[in-house]
């Protein structure tokens, strides 16, 4: 009986496939089960949807142009398993010193956006300038939207990042072209200015994680404005 002892094999390889591909009807994005949803083998499966309101969004927008705040408007998102409504991507912020671009145009949610804006305008740009007597030219920005679990951990709740309300932060470059990295700082002055940007951000965001944190955030600030609990009361600012 040779013929269906193939097809048989073959059926169980299918299964197989189906099995550890991580690809299945109920783990989908476009499934009824808005639980995240993540698999070891592929996190694309990771489910997120979060974003404001049309009416919030524009009024977010119009208050960002007013501000002087360079975006690209990207209004729905969707990126694998996460789905965004209201997104923008940050390009420049302008300050009472001068304006400060945002390197590879992040894209968040514009609320993130505005919070994040705000932080440059009234901390990043001028603690900048008083400490180092050059403006703040440049902030080299990671990861804003991305669709992953925290830390990267298949089966954790997704990232900040998922939902558009978190930005990854490498460095700051003056106006005469220093660098100044979050990982590792140069001279006293640097570090400094490191820590201070550090301590002005836990007034602005509900998490602030940087070297010292833990072993992900070694070379980078991550800022969100996530709610841990019930309230934004609460704070992680390590
Ligand atoms: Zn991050």
């Amino acid at each position: 009986m040779r013929p269906p002892s193939l097809l048989l094999q073959l059926v169980a390889a299918v299964a197989l496939i189906a099995s550890t591909s991580g690809l299945s009807a109920e783990s989908g994005p476009g499934s009824a089960n808005n639980k995240p949803v993540t698999n070891a083998k592929d996190a694309k499966t990771l489910v997120s949807v979060s974003g404001m309101t049309a009416s919030d969004y524009a009024e977010c927008v119009a208050e960002l142009a007013q501000k002087k705040v360079v975006l690209e408007e990207l209004g729905n998102v969707t990126q694998q398993g996460c789905e965004l409504s209201g997104a923008i991507r940050l390009a420049t912020v302008a300050t009472a010193f001068g304006d400060v671009n945002i390197s590879g145009k992040p894209s968040m949610l514009c609320s993130f956006a505005r919070q994040f804006s705000v932080w440059v305008r009234e901390a990043g740009a001028p603690l900048t300038l008083a400490y180092t007597g050059q403006r703040l030219a440049q902030i080299e920005a990671g990861e804003g939207f991305a669709c992953r679990a925290r830390y990267d951990k298949p089966g954790v709740v997704p990232s900040e990042h998922a939902k558009g309300n978190a930005l990854d932060i490498a460095s700051f470059v003056l106006a005469d072209g220093r660098r100044i990295r979050v990982k590792q700082q140069d001279s006293d002055m640097a570090r400094d200015l490191v820590r201070a940007l550090r301590t002005t951000a836990c007034g602005y965001f509900t998490t602030i994680l940087g070297p010292g944190s833990d072993p992900a955030h070694e070379d980078h600030f991550h800022f969100d404005s996530g709610m841990h609990g019930a309230t934004p009361n609460y704070r992680i600012c390590e």
